[in-house]
């Protein structure tokens, strides 16, 4: 039977295979001669389960079952296996299923009562996303969200990293220190006011934790006017499915439910040297600090180092940043280095190649002052340093230790904690899913949470089939000047494609509102890689400059359509504007051409 061409044919075939999953306890999409579906009727035989087997290489359009198949559920090896209108997977997912308790749970599933449909761990991005996208599809949900205090004692309300310790208070502090430039170039556009200017951080800090606090509650009101049930408590597997709650007084309360999702996120690392917990803090205890931080050792050179000691140096602090290898892993280099010399240009100082190995009291204070020793990583040398405070921002640890993976036969990797999943963001056990910074190999940023959780449960629950695209997803580094990427790094697109099939361009810029202050001049730069063997198709897209976040949006909206260069320089650009520059980005970087941008 040829493969089906057209989309009335498809939708036919469709309908059909869900029928029969819709009305068969058990179906077993096999092939004859295959062992591995051999042994998953086996078990079933065994179990006494009846079930409906479609041998797909004795029925004439076995072919197109198949690729609908993949279609429907990202798989198209045999055996494929529905319980309960519940896809299972193929004969390890089974196996794995009946050795755990699962797939007897799943068989039972008409009758078994559980207290909820969907039972969501942590009440971050994700969960919040996921939880009350599902209750909207009419789901009985509940959501549980506890935080573990910091070494230092800070804690927070509802919402997970990104509103209380993250994206949220982060950003709004990058704003404060970008309004100290923007208070600099004022006087040069005619402002004038007094030569003093100061920053309180008391204020600052207290206004960000209000607003913080509107969000909290504002998430609460939307969970139960979506009528998902909260509970404040930290949950835990005991069975496959049922956790254990313990609320902050230690009481424990019991839930089951038919489906759940992990959601718990990450907590920051620490470095494991003398005097890491007691004397220093992490951008879990910053945002929220009680004092202004004063003179700052941060250490780390990624993300959350280069942007936390973006503003606190932005707000006057003398700051020092301890690099142990490279700034901004990962992100295409040439683009890193050009963020990390425009804060250095700045008068943020970085140390490079040292790691710290002790940090000691001075004196006690708020803030009092630190003694840190730190090691080279390429001699012998140790060097030492004062400073009030030391924030490590050394990466982050998924929150799945202490969840009771095991009791439910979860998958976790061994080496970092994370939860693999397959396309549709299940684990190994078929009703667990998981979505977020927890999970394996995926980008840990808020809408990648948000969007990842919400289709979920619109697969879960909405009859949808739409996928999460992990694919080009933007992303910008809030440093002084601001990074936006999308897509392949250089060094990863030569990578794949190699050096003689891309095209680079590229192109510094000075932004008009810059001129006149006379600040900056050409230190912004646009940068797209193509790839020749695709029609010049754009697969990489960089931006150092003012509004990053902005800009970027727009550009990755376009990189989702798959733009080309001939596409860009098609489009007008706004003038006068940074973003503009893509529009007209002549010269090539094998060309060796000169960058520089003289005027409009
Ligand atoms: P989280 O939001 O971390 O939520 C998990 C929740 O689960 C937490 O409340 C946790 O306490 C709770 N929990 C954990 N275990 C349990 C348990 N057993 N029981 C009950 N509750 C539990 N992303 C961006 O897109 N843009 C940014 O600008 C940005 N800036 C950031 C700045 C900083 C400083 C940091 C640290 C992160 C930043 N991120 C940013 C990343 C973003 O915050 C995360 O990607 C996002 O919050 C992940 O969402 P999540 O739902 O996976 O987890
Ligand atoms: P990260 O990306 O994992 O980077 C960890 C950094 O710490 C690296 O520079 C690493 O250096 C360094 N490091 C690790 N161990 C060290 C040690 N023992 N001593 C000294 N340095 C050490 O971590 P992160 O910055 O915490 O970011 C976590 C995630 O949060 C990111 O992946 C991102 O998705 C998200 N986030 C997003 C935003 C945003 O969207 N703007 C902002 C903040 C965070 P090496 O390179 O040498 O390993």
């Amino acid at each position: 039977m040829p493969p089906i061409e057209n989309d009335a044919g498809k939708n036919e075939l469709k309908s059909r295979i869900q029928q029969l999953i819709d009305t068969n306890r058990v179906v077993v999409f096999s092939k004859s001669y295959c062992p591995y579906c051999l042994e998953v009727k086996d078990l079933f035989k065994e179990l006494k389960v009846e079930c409906n087997v479609v041998e797909l290489d004795l029925i004439e359009d076995g072919s197109n079952y198949q690729e609908m198949l993949l279609e429907m559920t990202g798989q198209k090896t045999v055996p494929n296996v529905f319980i309960n209108k519940t896809h299972v997977g193929g004969c390890d997912r089974t196996m794995q299923a009946h050795n755990d308790g699962s797939l007897q749970q799943l068989l039972n599933g008409g009758n078994e009562v559980y207290d909820y449909d969907l039972i969501v761990i942590g009440g971050g991005s994700g969960g919040l996303a996921c939880s009350k996208e599902a209750a909207l599809l009419g789901k009985k949900v509940m959501v549980l969200d506890y935080v573990v205090p910091t070494p230092k004692g800070t804690t927070w309300g509802l919402g997970g990293t990104c509103v209380n310790v993250g994206c949220i208070p982060k950003k709004l502090m990058h704003q404060t220190a970008m309004l100290s430039t923007a208070m600099q170039d004022a006087r040069k556009f005619g402002w004038e006011f007094d030569e003093k200017v100061k920053h309180n951080w008391d204020t600052m800090k207290t206004a960000v934790n209000n607003y913080i606090g509107s969000l909290n509650w504002g998430y609460r009101v939307a969970l139960r006017d979506k009528n998902v049930n909260y509970v404040n408590a930290y949950a835990e597997f005991i069975e496959p499915h049922k956790i254990k709650a313990a609320n902050k007084r230690g009481k424990e309360t019991f839930y089951t439910a038919a489906k759940f999702i992990l959601a718990t996120g990450e907590r920051p690392r620490y470095l494991g040297i003398p005097g890491d917990k007691e004397h220093c803090i992490t951008s879990d205890d910053l945002f929220s600090l009680p004092y202004c931080p004063g003179k700052t050792l941060v250490v780390g050179a990624s993300y959350v180092a280069l942007e936390c000691g973006g503003f606190l140096a932005g707000l006057g602090l003398d700051v020092t940043i301890m690099v142990r290898s490279i700034l901004l892993r990962g992100f295409d280099q040439d683009m890193a280095n050009r963020a990390g010399k425009h804060m250095e240009e700045h008068g943020i100082k970085f140390i490079r190649k040292y790691v710290p190995i002790k940090v000691e009291e001075l004196e006690a204070g708020s803030p009092g002052r630190l003694k840190v020793t730190a090691k080279s990583t390429e001699t012998d040398d140790i060097i030492e340093g004062e400073y009030n405070t030391v924030l490590i921002a050394v990466g982050r640890d998924a929150c799945t230790d202490k969840l009771g993976l095991d009791k439910a036969g979860i998958i976790v990797n061994p080496k970092n904690g994370k939860i693999p999943v397959n396309d549709e963001e299940q684990t190994n056990i078929p009703h667990i899913y998981a979505i977020g910074d927890i999970l394996q190999d995926k980008w840990e940023l808020t809408p990648v949470a948000i969007q990842a959780g919400k289709l979920l449960a619109r697969r879960l629950y909405g009859g949808s089939t739409l996928k999460c695209d992990y694919i080009n997803v933007p992303t910008t580094v809030f440093t002084p000047m601001e990074y936006g990427s999308c897509g392949l790094s250089e060094e990863r697109a030569t990578e794949l494609y190699g050096q003689e099939n891309l095209e680079v361009y590229h192109s510094l810029f000075w932004p008009l509102e810059f001129t006149v202050p006379g600040r900056d001049n050409n230190t912004c730069y646009a940068k797209i890689i193509c790839n020749k063997l695709d029609n010049d198709r754009v697969i990489g897209f960089h931006y150092l400059g003012p509004n990053a976040g902005e800009v970027t949006q727009g550009f990755g909206a376009a990189m989702k359509c798959r733009v080309t260069k001939e596409q860009l320089d098609g489009t007008i650009g706004i003038h006068p504007t940074c973003a503009e520059i893509f529009t007209t980005l002549e010269v090539t970087k094998s060309s060796g051409g000169d960058v520089t941008q003289a005027g409009c």
